[in-house]
């Protein structure tokens, strides 16, 4: 990549973890010790995950992170050099890497503690000295595990240059000045009912309509199995996405492909049901590889719509 060409077709200011994993027979209780598997390190995070799926497909991507100056960052660096992710304005140091610690038992239910760790250093500071790159993307996506102020002055540095695209994950409030850049703002069912509360609607549509009124411009909510749906403030149209008929083996970081892929197609010009029906096929073919990187597909590994 030629770093004085920063057009990225899509610039990822998130979060980058390494996910360590080992398989108990059971999880313990307090006090107690539990002997699993080997461990597993892979590489993760919302805003790695969604780097890694837009570059496999052929976007090119840039990743705005923080990672600690150790093995797990430079696990995760090397993860995303190796799906073509450009690295060049991803920090490091200041705290450990980021990791999340996982126990899985065998019904595949997950404990997970989270150690946001350089993620939580990634500052309104470090946007502004990205402001080059974030400018000039076509398409700058954002999530919820990096502090909500490096958020906000990603849409403050953005400034309505080309589009904004935000999963509110983990799901928490969103400022309004945030809530207004989206399009879409983009959640899976349980963040919906989050930024609704209850009694926000009983089918997913008015449930779409309903987070249109809290101020973004468009509206995207994931609902597995199920596929998609779609909300449109300029054309108030709401449309149905189907989902893709595969096996599923493990839906981690299914969102996460579905949202980079999402974002891209709309910055191409892909109308937002048009987008979001590509999305489901990403979404799909992550669904039927175990691991969340590791599942993601190239462009020709995507099956049919
Ligand atoms: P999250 O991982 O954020 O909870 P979802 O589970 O809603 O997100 O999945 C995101 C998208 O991935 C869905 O909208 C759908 O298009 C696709 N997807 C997820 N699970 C399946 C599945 N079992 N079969 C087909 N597509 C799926």
């Amino acid at each position: 990549m030629d770093r004085n060409d920063d057009r990225y077709d899509l610039l990822v200011v998130g979060s980058a973890n390494a996910d360590l994993v080992v398989e108990v027979e059971r999880r313990p209780g307090p006090g107690e010790t539990v002997s699993g598997s080997d461990l597993a390190v892979h590489p993760g995070g919302k805003g790695g995950n969604q780097a890694v799926a837009a570059a496999r497909l052929g976007a090119r991507t840039a990743l705005l992170a923080r990672v600690g100056d150790d093995a797990h960052g430079r696990l995760l660096l090397d993860a995303q050099r190796a799906a073509g992710v450009s690295v060049e304005a991803v920090r490091t140091g200041g705290a450990p890497t980021g990791v999340a610690l996982i126990t899985v038992d065998p019904s595949g239910d997950n404990s997970i503690v989270v150690s946001p760790g350089a993620n939580a250093l990634l500052t309104p500071a470090d946007v502004r000295a990205a402001a080059r790159l974030v400018r000039a993307a076509a398409v700058v996506s954002a999530q919820l595990e990096i502090p909500v102020a490096t958020v906000v002055e990603t849409v403050r540095v953005r400034d309505g240059a080309g589009r904004f695209v935000l999963n509110p994950s983990p799901a928490g409030p969103v400022p309004t000045e945030v809530l207004a850049a989206c399009d879409p703002l983009v959640v899976n069912e349980h963040e919906a009912r989050v930024l609704l509360g209850h009694g926000a609607g009983d089918s997913p549509g008015e449930r779409a309509l309903a987070l249109l009124a809290l101020g973004p411009r468009s509206v995207v909510i994931t609902l597995g199995a199920a596929g998609a749906v779609t909300a449109d403030g300029r054309t108030g149209v709401v449309a149905r996405i189907a989902a893709v008929p595969v096996t599923a083996v493990d839906t981690t970081g299914a969102g996460d492909a579905f949202t980079a892929a999402l974002a891209w197609r709309l910055g191409r010009g892909d109308e937002l049901p048009t987008a979001a029906g590509y999305a489901a096929r990403v979404g799909a073919a992550a669904v039927t590889r175990k691991g969340a990187q590791e599942s993601y597909p190239t462009a020709a590994e995507l099956p049919p719509g």
